[in-house]
Formats: structure tokens, sequence, C-alpha cells
């Protein structure tokens, strides 16, 4: 029996209708902050990916499921591509192709899709995943570099994590300077990692001559105390680094949004600068971060595009679902009404019942006319209906039918031309 591949999994219902539904208020409050969406393919050239989200990276280093593809005429040249980790560098990638920075105005651009990494399967972590990310970028004449852009994603994300209902979030800041900051901070960690770089592992003896921050990205236990003794970035920010933070900060405490500063944060992507943040949940367990972000004020120009300062986030949608499932988040909207034929014929009377109840706007369940009572009331039970309608030869005949609360048990007699009404409620 050939079976789903290792890491992939098959979303069905009732998980669905959660996926569905997260996605709707997602979008939802995405056009009350004026984002629209991008859709960009599902695979790219391999080379704007170690480009943008960096060589030493683990993602580019070991995740990316990447293939020749052959050329298929002599006068064409075979071309590396690669399955999409991440969304970040193809909107780039797409803002520059397009020329959207010709509008001289801030793209506010947000997508919902399938990203691909070849990572050991565990809950919450898989090959196919789904994020739901958000990019701000532009020129800064149109205020792309302001520290208010910041805060507006941040204070988004804080109202888009309690809108789709998560409780207890918290969020996770950092800010990892510019160029010459880094510069200055990875010649530091050099200088602190080379006594001790011995006794860490083999991908930090490689990160600790290639780009020393990506220590920082160690989860391996035994690294962990040689980690937390190394220098801290907050100290190698420049004065204008620092005053965006600053401003960032202070504005997130006017409008009330809770955060914590975590300066072992670099995050796993080379393009971030300055502001970088994650969300975490407690309900996620080893994989708690539900989201993951930051400003990215020179990936336009990494990629040959002008100078486009943006931030970004990208949502795990897969663990915003575990983390919601976790708090008991039912998983589906109930029935409202099922509508049960009773007897040969009934069939017709109920379909144009069901017909206008779901034309109104009623979600409604449609029995068959061969069931007994029985087996109806026991389907409208699983469908988890609210009401359940017979619709019977005397029903018909006398114009009354009986809407029976199903968990209640109580049953009231309604005319045919005040059913929908009556359900609508
Ligand atoms: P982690 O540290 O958990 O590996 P990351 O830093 O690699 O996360 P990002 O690249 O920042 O993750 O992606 C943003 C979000 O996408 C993460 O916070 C997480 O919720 C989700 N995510 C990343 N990788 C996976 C995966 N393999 N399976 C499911 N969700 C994922
Ligand atoms: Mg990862």
């Amino acid at each position: 029996m050939i079976k789903a591949v290792r890491g992939t999994r098959d979303l069905l219902p009732p998980d669905s209708d959660l996926w569905n539904r997260v996605e709707g208020k997602v979008r939802n409050l995405f056009a009350r902050y004026n984002y629209h969406e991008i859709r960009t393919p599902v695979f790219e050239d391999t080379s704007l990916f170690s480009r943008s989200v960096g060589e030493e990276t683990d993602i580019v280093s070991k995740e990316m499921f990447t293939w020749e593809d052959r050329a298929r005429a002599q006068s064409e040249k075979a071309q590396s591509l690669t399955l999409r980790p991440e969304n970040t560098a193809g909107v780039v990638r797409a803002y520059i192709e397009h020329g959207l920075y010709k509008t001289g105005t801030l793209q506010k651009l947000y997508y919902i899709g399938p990203q691909f990494r070849r990572e050991r399967p565990q809950k919450g972590r898989y090959r196919q995943f789904y994020q739901i990310g958000a990019e701000i970028i532009g020129p800064p004449s149109a205020g792309s570099e302001s520290p208010a852009r910041d805060a507006e994603v941040l204070e988004m994300l804080a109202t888009l994590l309690d809108e789709v209902g998560l409780k207890g979030w918290q969020l996770q800041l950092n800010s990892v300077g510019c160029a010459e900051d880094r510069a200055r901070y990875n010649k530091a960690l050099r200088e602190a990692l080379q006594p001790v770089v011995h006794q860490m592992c083999a991908d930090c003896q490689r990160r600790a001559e290639t780009n020393p921050l990506r220590v920082l990205d160690c989860k391996v236990p035994e690294d962990q105390p040689i980690i937390e003794k190394l220098p801290k970035i907050g100290e190698y920010l420049d004065e204008p680094c620092r005053q965006h933070f600053a401003a960032v900060r202070a504005m997130l405490d006017a409008v009330g949004v809770p955060h914590s500063i975590n300066e072992r944060m670099v995050r796993g992507l080379d393009y971030y600068t300055r502001t970088t943040f994650e969300f975490t949940h407690g309900g996620l367990g080893a994989q708690s971060a539900v989201l993951g972000g930051g400003r990215y004020d020179g990936l336009s120009e990494s990629l040959e595009g002008p100078k486009a300062p943006g931030i970004g986030f990208a949502i795990g949608e897969d663990r915003l679902v575990l983390a919601l499932q976790s708090q008991g988040e039912p998983p589906r909207e109930s029935v409202q009404a099922y509508i049960a034929p009773l007897g040969a014929g009934m069939g017709l009377h109920a379909l144009n019942l069901a017909r206008e109840l779901r034309r109104a706007g009623v979600t409604a369940d449609l029995g068959d006319e061969s069931f007994r009572l029985k087996r109806s009331f026991e389907l409208a039970e699983k469908a988890g209906a609210k009401y359940i309608v017979i619709v019977g030869e005397n029903e018909v005949a006398s114009g009354q039918f009986a809407v029976k609360d199903l968990s209640s048990g109580e049953q009231v007699s309604v005319p045919r031309a005040e059913l929908t009404r009556q359900l609508a409620k």
C-alpha cells in the first residue's frame, strides 16, 4: 500500500475545518490592516535561497529539497531548482521582478501556503508544512525603515493571535543590528569561541570559522553552557540601531503589547537586520515557536534590487493549529439543522427545505427518505446538529413541522413558512 511520504500529512475533516477557520479569520484581519495577497511559485531558482537565507544556515546547508532540472533543448542549460523552504525570498524576488518599488509606496503583502524542508519529522515539525506570512516592504521615503513599521507588525500579530483565540502566547524580541554591528559582533564571537570551540559539536566548529553568529542557533544540549557565556549582540549595536530598537519597544509599551528580550535569539536566516522576534506558546512542547520574523533591510539589494527595507513574519500554521487544539478549540462549527425526510416521496420536500435554509445562510445537513426515524436521529447526532426537523407525510399535509432541539430534547411546532426564520436564529 502506498502511503503519504514521511514528514507530509493529509489534513482531514474535522481538522481541516479548524485550518479553514484560522485562515478565514486571518484573511479578514489582513484586509483590515490593508494587506493584499501575493502567490509566488512553490519552487524557485536555488540561488534565490542560497543568496538570501544564506549558505551557512541550517535551511540552505541541509534542509532544502533541490534538484537539477535537465535541459530540454540543446540551447537550454540545466537549472538547479528548489522547493521553497520559506516565502520571504520569493516575495522580495517578485517585488523586484515586477518593479513594485516603482509605486514609491509601501507594499503590504501576505501569503498562505506550503513550505518544504528536509527535517527530522516530529510533532510540530514536518517536511511539508504551511506558513501564513506577511511582508511590509518599500523605499525608505515611504517609511519602510521606521520603527513604527516594526511596532505595527507586532501589534497586528498580537491582535491576530488574540482573534484566532490563542491564549497565553509570549513575544520575545531582539535586535541583531545592522551589517556593521554584526561584523563587529562576529569578530568578538570568533575571539570568544577560539579557546572553547574544540569542546563543541562539529557544526559549531565549522560555524565558528564561516559564520560565528550561527553558533547561537545550535540546539546540541552540551553546547548550551558554552553558548550562554558568549558575548551578547546587544553590546555591539551602534547608536542608530540601539535607538531604533528602543523606539520599537516604547511603541509596544504604548499600545500595551507585552514582550520580553531574548538576546540569544538571532533567528536562523542570514537576511535579518535589527528587530527579530518570535511568538511562543506553552502547548507546543519542544517546538514552541508559533511564528518568527524580523526586519531585512539589505535583502532587496542582495538580490540586485533597489534599496527596499522591510519587515515580515511567518506563522507556522501547523503549530498554530496544534496550539489551538491543545487548548481544546472545537474542530468544527456545528450543523444547525438536520433535515430528515421520512417515507417515500418526502426527499423532495426535504430537499426544498434544505435549499431554502442553506440559501438563507443556515448550515443544514440532509438525510434520506429511506432512513427510519431512529437512524435519522442517530445521524443527526453524529453530524453534531443542533436541531432535527422531520419531514413526513403528516407534516407536509398539515404544514406544521416539529423542530427538536437535540441537546435539550425540547420540541416546538413551527409552520412551514416560519421554518427558515426560526432555524436561522
Ligand atoms: P525552528 O527553530 O522551530 O526550526 P525556524 O526558525 O526554522 O523554527 P522559521 O524559518 O522562522 O522557523 O519559520 C517560521 C515558523 O514556521 C516557525 O516559527 C515555525 O512555527 C514554522 N516552522 C518552521 N519549520 C517548520 C517545520 N519543519 N514544520 C512545521 N512548522 C515549521
Ligand atoms: Mg528550523
